[in-house]
């Protein structure tokens, strides 16, 4: 059975003041029957390290250390309490040019630093109305996720590009579409997760949706009163 995971993708939000909602949103998923990870801004995780929550970073170089200016690595990641990491998110395939080459090799490293990646995939609006969605979607599958992938060291996170920050979620039967042929892809256990405008409003009839394991989260992650009903709808 894939596991249950409540994933929140900070971006590029919060500073110091955002302790108490980490602290929050660490004390409600206290005997939840799912996985709880927030993914803050590189700065602020070594200081959630007290906060409760298990922690993510929301991406890392592909290189252990070097000179890489303005870059972080897996290996700091870990070392400032990330047990888990976003790789191939689409905000970072579009502003930073990230290849599936790259997100492979980003995966990779994550696993050698002992962190479990939330590798995203994604169908741009363009895409979808060419009826291109599982072509794409399976392509970035072959050209991200690397040889050696299992439930244990890997999570695919559904994230239609439209879908993100526009309010627009994809319909439960996009999702199903989507969801049913990662499963037959990716086999029984790997857990799926959709992530696009989820909040607690949608989050109850996506995670009835047989093939779909958990969400990623954007904006309704930063605050623990939008957060939490979603960790509970799971
Ligand atoms: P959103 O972001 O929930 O704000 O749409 C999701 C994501 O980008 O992971």
């Amino acid at each position: 059975m894939p596991r249950k995971i409540a994933a929140g993708n900070w971006k590029m939000n919060g500073l110091s003041d955002a302790m108490p909602e980490a602290i929050a949103i660490g004390a409600a998923s206290e005997g939840l029957d799912c996985a709880t990870v927030i993914c803050p801004p590189a700065t602020l995780l070594a200081r959630m390290g007290d906060a409760g929550v298990t922690l993510g970073g929301q991406y890392c170089h592909p290189a252990g250390s070097g000179a890489h200016t303005g870059d972080v690595s897996a290996p700091m990641l870990a070392d400032a309490g990330a047990t888990w990491c976003i790789t191939g998110h689409s905000e970072r395939r579009a502003d930073h040019r990230e290849t599936d080459a790259d997100v492979r090799a980003q995966t990779e490293a994550a696993w050698d630093a002992g962190l479990t990646a939330i590798l995203c995939i994604g169908e741009t609006l363009e895409e979808r109305e060419a009826g291109a969605t599982l072509d794409r979607l399976m392509a970035q599958l072959d050209g991200s996720v690397p040889e050696g992938a299992n439930a244990e060291n890997t999570v695919i996170a559904y994230e239609p590009v439209w879908a993100i920050g526009t309010g627009k979620t994809a319909t439960p039967d996009q999702v199903a579409e989507v969801h049913n042929a990662l499963r037959e892809r990716l086999g029984p256990d790997m857990a799926l997760l959709y992530g696009g405008s989820v909040k607690a409003a949608n989050a109850a009839e996506l995670f009835a949706l047989a093939n779909v394991n958990g969400a990623l989260v954007g904006g309704a992650s930063l605050k623990a009163d939008d957060f939490v009903p979603i960790m509970r709808a799971l």
